[in-house]
């Protein structure tokens, strides 16, 4: 029976970054670490493929090489609802958008070269013994452990070997690519996120991203979220996304008549699932994506980060109980973002534009920041997060929101269900 200090199962962003982040802090655990992907890899994964300037910080950490890698540079988002449009710069040119079959690949390679051992073959079960944790892969052969790290993403089973399920259920996603052969000004170089489809009856935002095809040429990388898990939400999805695709006609003039939609499921962060427990921790999709913008690599990296601290902490002291994992998370950079953000659902219930959204409409006075364009600069790390924990981003939000709340009420209409 082979033995590991770690085992990882899944080889995406989340599995690869955790193996990167023992191996930069604890070189000595090169052939210590197995990672176990179901998947030949470069595999597709159904995504936005943006990469946030906070991911590509974390990638410069880690001294990873991503000059090969196809990308279209990304300076700011075009923040959307009806006609009204907003676009917060991101102060840096960190973000892009990149291939999500490419960059998986990249990262699970770097991973390799710096001493994970990566087997492509499925786990299929595993459980806790005295002294560590058995895992079974689909072959049949056992490994013996002392930390398993879940990251086999949002359809993975790893809690439910362990019964410690996410809090939080799943929702539904439509992505869809198509050519972008002339330039269209919102998706030069801007995430377009727009959240209308709370109008809609929606609990969701839709994406128009400019990106990259698997050959290299321009295509437009579309989407919309927030479906519930029953028998008509893939058509309702569909109704609302051609509704919104319409209120973008120089978008909607490059999109062929036959959109072809690819469903794939999606789970919010929340800070009350069980994150970790024994001799067990949970990363990237395991855990969710943010409910505002959908960034999962966000947390991805961030999870992959704190984790590995705290399985370097047990093997050091022999506390496998993962308590302080919950602190670290929480200190993150994802997360203040993930508070400013839950703002949006309260408003997505009276189908109105989030509050975030209804804020950023203010301009800032010359020279500053309404709160779109901190939460843009936050995202983007070109100021760090806790600035959104200051008085000063406080000061901003009550100056915002006390110039539309009374123009949001009146126009406010309560949904009907
Ligand atoms: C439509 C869509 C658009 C998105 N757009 C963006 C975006 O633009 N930017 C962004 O930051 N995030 C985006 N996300 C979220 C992002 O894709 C995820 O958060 C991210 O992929 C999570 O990475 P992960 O490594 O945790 O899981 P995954 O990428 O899903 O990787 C999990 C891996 O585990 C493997 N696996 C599963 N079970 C097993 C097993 N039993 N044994 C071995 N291997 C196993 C799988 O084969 C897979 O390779 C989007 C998500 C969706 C659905």
């Amino acid at each position: 029976m082979e033995r590991y200090k770690v085992i990882i199962v899944g080889g995406g962003p989340s599995g690869s970054l955790t193996a990167l982040y023992l191996l930069l802090f604890r070189p000595e655990l090169a052939g210590e670490i197995l990672i176990l992907e179901s998947k030949a890899f470069p595999r597709e994964k159904i995504c936005g493929g943006g990469v946030s300037g906070r991911v590509g910080m974390r990638l410069e950490e880690l001294g990873l090489d991503l000059s090969d890698l196809p990308r279209v540079p990304i300076a700011g988002f075009a923040v959307c609802f009806r006609e009204m449009r907003y676009y917060p710069d991101f102060g840096n040119d960190r973000c892009f958008v990149t291939r999500r079959s490419l960059f998986d690949h990249l990262l699970l390679r770097a991973a390799r070269e710096r001493g994970a051992e990566v087997r492509h073959v499925p786990a299929v079960g595993a459980f806790r013994e005295r002294k560590g944790l058995r895992v079974l892969d689909g072959a049949g052969r056992i490994f013996r452990c002392e930390v398993l790290v879940g990251a086999d993403g949002v359809n993975g089973r790893s809690r439910a070997w362990f019964g410690v399920p996410h809090a939080r259920k799943k929702t539904l996603l439509l992505q869809v690519e198509f050519p972008l052969e002339m330039d269209v000004p919102d998706l030069h170089d801007r995430l377009v996120l727009d959240f209308s489809p709370p109008r809609l009856g929606i609990n969701g935002y839709a994406w128009f991203f400019p990106s990259l095809d698997e050959e290299g040429r321009r295509v437009v990388n579309a989407g919309i979220s927030g479906g519930e898990f029953d028998g008509r939400a893939a058509r309702r999805l569909k109704d609302a996304f051609l509704t919104i695709l319409s209120e973008h006609p120089e978008i909607a003039a490059r999109a062929p008549s036959d959109l072809r939609f690819k469903a794939y499921p999606e789970r919010c962060f929340s800070p009350f699932q069980p994150l970790a427990t024994e001799r067990v921790v949970f990363v990237g999709e395991q855990l969710g994506v943010d409910p505002f913008n959908g960034e999962g690599l966000g947390i991805c990296a961030d999870s992959a980060a704190a984790a590995a601290g705290v399985i370097l902490e047990a093997l050091d002291d022999g506390n496998f109980s993962f308590r302080g994992y919950r602190r670290q998370l929480f200190r993150s950079p994802f997360f203040p973002l993930y508070l400013i953000g839950t703002t949006y659902w309260p408003q997505s219930r009276w189908r109105q534009p989030c509050f975030l959204f209804s804020m950023s409409t203010r301009r800032p006075p010359a020279g500053g920041l309404n709160v779109i364009d901190y939460y843009a600069r936050v995202f983007s790390g070109s100021i760090p997060g806790e600035e959104l924990y200051t008085l000063r981003f406080w000061r901003t939000v009550l100056r915002d929101a006390v110039g539309i709340i009374p123009e949001w009420l009146a126009t406010s209409t309560p949904s009907k269900r």
